[in-house]
């Protein structure tokens, strides 16, 4: 994910871009970089860092001058983040220039394709195999830029929403996307290109939001002109009237960032798997486990490191590797396993797990598995970062940018890492039938749908929230795969909204916390069908003769908790093993609802940070 912004009018273009950018930043912010059309030539400047960093750059270069422009901030995909795979991007000839937000699955093949034709390539993006694309075919096929883009774009899988400039013709920007957004200002006189209408709000109300594969050709004096990307049918552009203000468009539209993010994971965890579920060929592509598929599958033990919600993750995944995978693994929080003097043998495989990459004892305990001869998987979600860096190999949750510092989307997106792991590992050894290895193929395409589902039930829980907003603790349960999905319940309600809330297996209440519990004890029990299903009924006995208050978390359909539980909330059903990518949507919307009914700062918890990089 990443933003996108372009100008073309009499203002100079230098301040809107660069503004554009700043409120897109949240989209992305590992590089940024832009394009202005100055003197009949493109002035082009970019870098690694933040768009402050890029403003001082420009302004020092003088590249700042321009009426016609593009500008890009990154949260890199292909390549790490450095000056040259920043945005924009040059053709070979130097005519074009390109900014994109998303992924070209099949980059790969078109680059070798062009390297036999004499292209050379500046950068390791996949952004600039397409804009040579679309060079290549303006040469041989000697079409107009918008036709080229047109054609490139009918070869290209993937995703994305891109701004192509070509010198020749300084009155023109082609635009295109699927899958990523693209808003177009229209203005008196003046278009502007952008991510979302945050950076021309104060310019216009006017937009065209492109749909789905579709393309415009933005003229300087002309109407946009609209067309389909396959099958060439023009369209009237729908120009709509915009009723927001900056700070709602930011957040597009949600209260918080953390809402917004809870939404996203749908997507998320579709942009997780996407390239990598090969359903029809019944495999899974992952190329740091395929590369290194050896070290796997000799490992005599699986070892996962990490802090906070990643940890959380870990314990999910420690029960989906044991149960497909028949390797012990060990779950451990990075800050005492670094201090602890731990037994790291040459054959264990060492997870470490972080969001942001940078997480300092994470970071540390990776040190001590490479000094102690063991292979390290990092599982991230920001490319590029340390951790990323510091691993033999590794896999990238494609979660976009976390902006809200209680982690949802990350939690959801490193489960989906890392089931696809275990199946592969799992069908590796032979541990899984070739059907049953494509079942789980399809279930667990099933599930952004699913996740979607779950929250339709946003207003209920909200309800629900309502009634125990003002309760001082609140218990979590939950067995098996659904254990460590009472942790991380138990932590969002904590972190953000500052009750005291505690995660237990659902058996071991009876060894401790039951003395708790009392009329006033609300109790969010996960019970859904499968997975110990009678003993979490058993559980939820003991708690109502105690006169706890019992909100269950429950498969569509239930009707024996439903008898006993104070309230439900239904998720879909699905597999045990990936039901807790359900049963967690629920519990991050009632930490969210209780913590904004409590006015508390969702975004922004006191005290917490949203990389944690000292120990
Ligand atoms: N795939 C492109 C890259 O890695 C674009 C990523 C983005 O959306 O920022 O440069």
């Amino acid at each position: 994910m990443c933003g996108i912004v372009g100008y073309l009018g009499d203002k100079e273009a230098y301040g809107i871009i660069t503004k554009g950018l700043e409120r897109l930043e949240y989209r992305g912010y590992d590089s940024a970089g832009l394009a202005l059309f100055n003197n009949n030539d493109i002035e082009l400047c970019k870098t690694q860092g933040k768009v402050a960093d890029l403003k001082s750059k420009a302004e020092s270069a003088g590249v700042i001058h321009g009426n016609v422009g593009i500008g890009h901030t990154r949260w890199a995909t292909h390549g790490e983040p450095n000056d040259q795979n920043a945005h924009p991007h040059y053709s070979n000839s130097g005519n074009l220039v390109i900014i994109h937000n998303g992924i070209i699955e099949n980059y790969a093949s078109i680059k070798e394709a062009l390297e036999g034709r004499g292209y050379q390539f500046a950068s390791d993006t996949d952004t600039e195999v397409l804009v040579n694309l679309i060079e290549d075919i303006q040469i041989k096929e000697g079409v107009k830029l918008g036709k080229a883009v047109q054609i490139a774009l009918n070869q290209v899988v993937g995703a994305y929403a891109i701004a192509v400039f070509d010198k020749r013709k300084p009155d023109e920007i082609v635009v295109a996307k699927l899958g990523s957004p693209l808003a177009i200002g229209v203005g008196e006189g003046e278009y502007f290109i952008a991510s979302d209408a945050s950076p021309f709000i104060e310019y216009t109300n006017n937009a065209i939001y492109l749909e789905d594969e579709q393309l415009a050709i933005i003229r300087r004096g002309r109407d946009v002109k609209v067309r389909q990307i396959k099958g060439d049918k023009q369209v009237m552009p729908y120009v709509q009237e915009l009723q927001l203000n900056l700070e709602q468009i930011e957040k597009a539209g949600y209260d918080h960032f953390m809402l917004k993010e809870i939404h996203e994971q749908p997507k998320a965890i579709k942009d997780t798997y996407r390239g990598r579920l090969r359903i029809n060929s019944g495999i899974i592509k992952m190329a740091g486990v395929d590369n290194n598929l050896e070290k796997f599958l000799n490992a005599k033990r699986i070892i996962v490191v990490a802090c906070g919600t990643s940890w959380h993750a870990g314990l999910v995944s420690e029960y989906i590797i044991e149960q497909l995978v028949r390797v012990p693994v060990e779950v451990e929080y990075a800050s005492e396993f670094r201090y602890r003097n731990p037994i790291i043998n040459q054959d264990d495989v060492v997870i470490a797990i972080s969001q942001s990459g940078e997480t300092a004892d994470t970071l540390a305990a990776i040190k001590l598995a490479k000094e102690n001869g063991a292979f390290v998987f990092g599982v991230c979600n920001v490319v590029g970062s340390s951790i990323a860096r510091e691993s033999h190999a590794g896999a990238y949750t494609h979660a976009g940018p976390e902006i809200g510092v209680a982690s949802t989307k990350a939690f959801t997106t490193q489960i989906t890492v890392l089931t696809l792991m275990a199946l592969k590992l799992a069908k590796a050894k032979g541990r899984l039938s070739e059907s049953e290895f494509h079942n789980h193929l399809v279930e667990l395409e099933t599930i952004p749908d699913k996740v979607a589902d779950s929250l339709q039930i946003d207003a209920h829980v909200k309800y629900i929230s309502s009634i125990f907003k003002d309760a001082t603790n609140f218990l979590y349960l939950g067995r098996g795969y659904n254990f460590p999905v009472a942790l991380e319940g138990a932590l969002k309600l904590k972190e953000i909204s500052y009750i005291h809330a505690e995660g237990y297996p659902a058996a071991e209440m009876k060894h401790g916390p039951i003395a708790l519990i009392d009329e006033h004890m609300p109790v969010v029990v996960i019970a859904t069908k499968k997975g110990h299903y009678e003993k979490v009924v058993s559980n939820i006995q003991e708690i109502k003769s105690r006169k706890g208050k019992i909100i269950a978390i429950v498969t569509e359909g239930d009707k024996d908790v439903k008898k006993l539980a104070d309230h439900v909330i239904e998720v879909p059903e699905t597999y045990e093993g990936l039901s807790p990518l359900l049963t967690t949507i629920p519990l991050q919307l009632l930490s969210y609802h209780i913590a904004v009914m409590r006015g508390c700062n969702v975004d922004q918890p006191r005290n917490l940070a949203k990389s944690v990089t000292v120990e």
